[in-house]
C-alpha cells in the first residue's frame, strides 16, 4: 500500500518543536506564529526543481537540505534570524526511503537553526521543491542590496567556486554523488551564512548572498546601489583544493562563475575596513577577504594589478536560453 499524503504529512513533516512562537504548526488549516514585538518579519521562497536546480539522482539527504539551506541564506543576506519554514512538496510517488532521507536533510539542518517547520503542501506531480522562511531583524539593521557608497571595500566570504567544482566534477561522470570529495559534499551541502549575516548587522553598507556567481551578484548589487564597482582579480579568495586542480583561469572562472557557495557578498566603508571585517571574521566563524571597492558610475570592472582585463560570461538567468 502506498502512503497517502496524511500519512506522508504526520510521518515525515510533523515534528515538535521547542519554539514558543509556534502556536499552531503543522496539522490545522495555517499555522499561527508569534513574531516578536518591534521587529521586522523577513520572508523569501525558493524552490528546487529536479533537472534544473539539482542533478536527476541527488541523494534525498542532499535535496531536503539544500531546499533549506538556500532560504536560510537568503535570511542571512539579509542579517535576519531564521524562525519558521514552510515546506510545499511535489514529487512522483511517496517513496518511503527517500522521504526519510529527505525529511531528515531537511529538519537535521532545520534543528541546527533552531528554525520549525510549522506547515507546507504535499501534492503528486513531478519532483519540485519550494520552501519558504521566516524570520526576523530590528528593521533598521536589516542588510540591503541597496547601500553601497562610492569608496566602500568590496567582500566575499569564505572561497567561492569550491561548489561549481564539485557540479562539474558529478557532471563529468569524474565522481559520483557517493564521492567524499570536499567540492561534491559543498554542492550537496550548502551551508548558510547566518552567523556572517548577525555580524554584519550594523557593519554592511550593503549585503547579498552569491547564488549565480560572484561577478554577475557584484554587477547586481551595483545596481541595487546605483553605483560601479571594481573586483581585483589577484585578490580573489582560491581555496588549495581549487589551486591544486586547477590552473590560475580556471580557479578564477569558477569563483566568479560558479554558482551554489552561497557565501555572503558584502560591502563596508573603505575606512577601518580591515580592522571591522577581522572582528567581523571572529564573531561569525568565517574567512571574508576584501575583493574590490565601490566606485562611482555603473558596471562592475575587472582589474589585475591595476591593469582592466575583461572578463565574459555571466550569472545565471533561467530566461536566458
Ligand atoms: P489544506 O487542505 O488546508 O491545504 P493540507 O491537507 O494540505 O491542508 O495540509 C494539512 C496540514 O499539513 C496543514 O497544516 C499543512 O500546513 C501541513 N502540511 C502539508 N504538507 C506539508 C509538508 N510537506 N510539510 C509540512 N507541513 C505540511
Ligand atoms: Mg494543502
Amino acid at each position: 500500500m502506498p502512503l497517502g499524503e496524511f500519512e506522508v504529512i504526520a510521518r515525515y513533516f510533523t515534528r515538535a518543536t521547542p519554539r514558543r512562537d509556534v502556536l499552531l504548526g503543522v496539522g490545522d488549516d495555517a499555522a499561527l506564529l508569534a513574531p516578536p514585538p518591534g521587529q521586522a518579519l523577513v520572508a523569501a521562497t525558493d524552490t528546487l526543481v529536479e533537472g534544473r536546480h539539482f542533478l536527476p539522482g541527488t541523494p534525498p539527504l542532499s535535496v531536503g537540505h539544500n531546499a533549506l539551506a538556500v532560504n536560510l541564506s537568503d535570511l542571512a543576506a539579509m542579517g535576519a534570524d531564521p524562525a519558521w519554514a514552510l515546506l510545499a512538496l511535489s514529487l512522483p510517488d511517496p517513496d518511503e526511503r527517500w522521504l526519510e532521507e529527505f525529511a531528515g536533510g531537511l529538519h537535521a539542518l532545520a534543528t541546527r537553526h533552531g528554525v520549525a517547520l510549522v506547515g507546507g503542501d504535499t501534492v503528486s506531480g513531478p519532483l519540485v521543491v519550494t520552501v519558504a522562511v521566516l524570520g526576523f531583524v530590528p528593521a533598521d539593521a536589516a542588510l540591503r542590496r541597496s547601500g553601497a557608497k562610492p569608496g566602500d571595500a568590496v567582500y566575499v566570504s569564505g572561497t567561492p567556486g569550491v561548489a561549481a567544482a564539485g557540479l562539474d566534477l558529478l557532471r563529468r561522470g569524474v565522481m559520483t554523488f557517493e564521492s567524499r570529495d570536499p567540492r561534491v559534499q559543498r554542492m550537496l551541502f550548502a551551508e548558510p551564512r547566518l552567523a556572517l549575516g548577525r555580524a554584519l548587522r550594523g557593519r554592511a553598507s550593503a549585503a547579498m548572498d552569491v547564488s549565480d556567481g560572484l561577478l554577475g551578484d557584484l554587477d547586481k548589487l551595483a545596481r541595487a546601489s546605483t553605483v560601479g564597482a571594481v573586483l581585483e582579480l589577484e585578490r580573489l579568495p582560491i581555496a588549495p583544493m581549487l589551486a591544486d586542480a586547477y590552473d590560475r583561469a580556471q580557479c578564477e572562472r569558477l569563483v566568479l562563475h560558479g554558482g551554489d557557495d552561497y557565501e555572503l557578498l558584502f560591502t563596508m566603508p573603505a575606512d577601518g575596513a580591515a580592522a571591522r571585517a577581522a572582528e567581523i571574521a571572529e564573531q561569525a566563524g568565517c574567512a571574508v577577504h576584501r575583493i574590490g571597492r565601490i566606485v562611482a558610475g555603473e558596471g562592475v570592472r575587472c582589474l589585475r594589478e591595476g591593469r582592466e582585463e575583461p572578463v565574459t560570461g555571466g550569472g545565471y538567468d533561467h530566461f536566458a536560453h
